[in-house]
């Protein structure tokens, strides 16, 4: 969970993940969705996936064990050497150097060091030498020291120079502006596109299908929708990609929500339209499963934090089209 994700926002997660599964025979026993459920919101899926599967390799391979040896466990499913350095050095005292972001950034101003970070040269220079700097007698607590040194006192803007334990030791300081190390490359702009979703109702149901596994929110359930083209207006979109996605046909409505979300790779604005069932029987091009659910029932599947969005906007939406939908006692 750690991996991209901040420790305030990691904790409730943890918390709630250990609880319901608290080792790993219990993580290998649970449904994946069940896993996606729990993570939820916490963004880049394919670690949970990774995470259940390195859990079943486990009790197959390792008696469920967690193998003190860092090539057998680098074997794990989404095991890289991020995972390795800091499960091997802190649950094992294995003398490996984790260098995440924040390690980077201390090891880059310790040396002034003039390497782009973010190609392979400057990358080996900043794993090497914090490789050197690593203290061998205890090498969990030491990287986890430098990990916290980064996050809470050499900040990537206003680092806390005065307050930093190696100031003494550190070039950057010296040369009088910390802020300009690392050296990295410019970041791309960020690209946008617009989505339209599709609320497709069917007596007093919903229709939600499910991502493939592999790729963005692998694994999620969502309503159907996707990118409205060039030229295409947003309700035309939406019936487009419903008839390709999941070969029905239907009515488009009101829009119901417009809201935005950034993914680190994409900013999208979704426009969300309720959709009446008008013919056909899902046929799925590129959704690997789907349902017709109650509207209640959303809360029992895993959607992306973007669809959560506008969830609010959904439920009310149906819930005078269920009410109509209800028959009538006779009188
Ligand atoms: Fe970072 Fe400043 Fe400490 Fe150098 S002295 S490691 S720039 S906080």
């Amino acid at each position: 969970m750690l991996q991209q994700t901040q420790v305030a926002t990691v904790v409730p997660y943890y918390q709630r993940f250990v609880e319901r599964l608290p080792d790993v025979a219990a993580l290998a026993a649970a449904p994946v969705d069940d896993v996606l459920k729990l993570w939820e919101g916490l963004g880049y899926y394919a670690r949970a996936r990774n995470l259940h599967a390195a859990a079943r390799e486990l009790l197959r391979a390792h008696d469920g064990r967690i193998p003190d040896d860092p090539n057998a466990f680098r074997k794990l499913p989404g095991v890289g050497d991020y995972i390795v350095a800091a499960v091997m050095s802190i649950a094992f005292d294995r003398p490996l150097a984790v260098a995440d972001g924040n390690v980077k950034r201390v090891v880059a101003r310790l040396d002034a060091l003039d390497e782009n970070i973010d190609r392979p040269a400057g990358a080996r220079a900043v794993l090497d030498r914090a490789q050197d700097l690593l203290a061998r007698d205890d090498p969990g607590t030491f990287n986890q020291a430098m990990m916290e040194l980064g996050a809470l006192v050499c900040r990537p803007l206003n680092p806390r120079c005065d307050a930093c334990p190696v100031r003494h030791q550190c070039a950057a300081r010296r040369e009088g502006d910390p802020s300009r190390y690392p050296v990295r490359s410019p970041r791309r702009e960020v690209p946008a596109a617009r989505i339209a979703v599709g609320v497709v109702s069917r007596r007093g149901r919903v229709l939600i299908t499910r991502r493939p596994d592999s790729g963005l929110l692998g694994g999620l359930w969502e309503f159907p929708g996707g990118k409205v083209t060039e030229g295409e207006s947003p309700a035309c979109a939406c019936a487009r990609e419903i008839r390709e996605e999941v070969s029905l046909e239907v009515e488009v409505g009101e829009r119901i929500a417009r809201v935005r979300h950034a993914y680190s790779h994409l900013r999208v604005e979704i426009e969300v339209f309720a959709c009446r069932y008008r013919a056909g029987d899902v046929v799925l091009d590129g959704p690997v499963d789907y349902r017709w659910i109650r509207p209640e029932e959303t809360d029992e599947y895993a959607f992306p934090r973007a669809n959560h969005k506008f969830m609010a906007e959904v439920k009310k939406t149906l819930a005078p089209a269920r009410r109509r939908a209800k028959p009538r006692r006779p009188a």
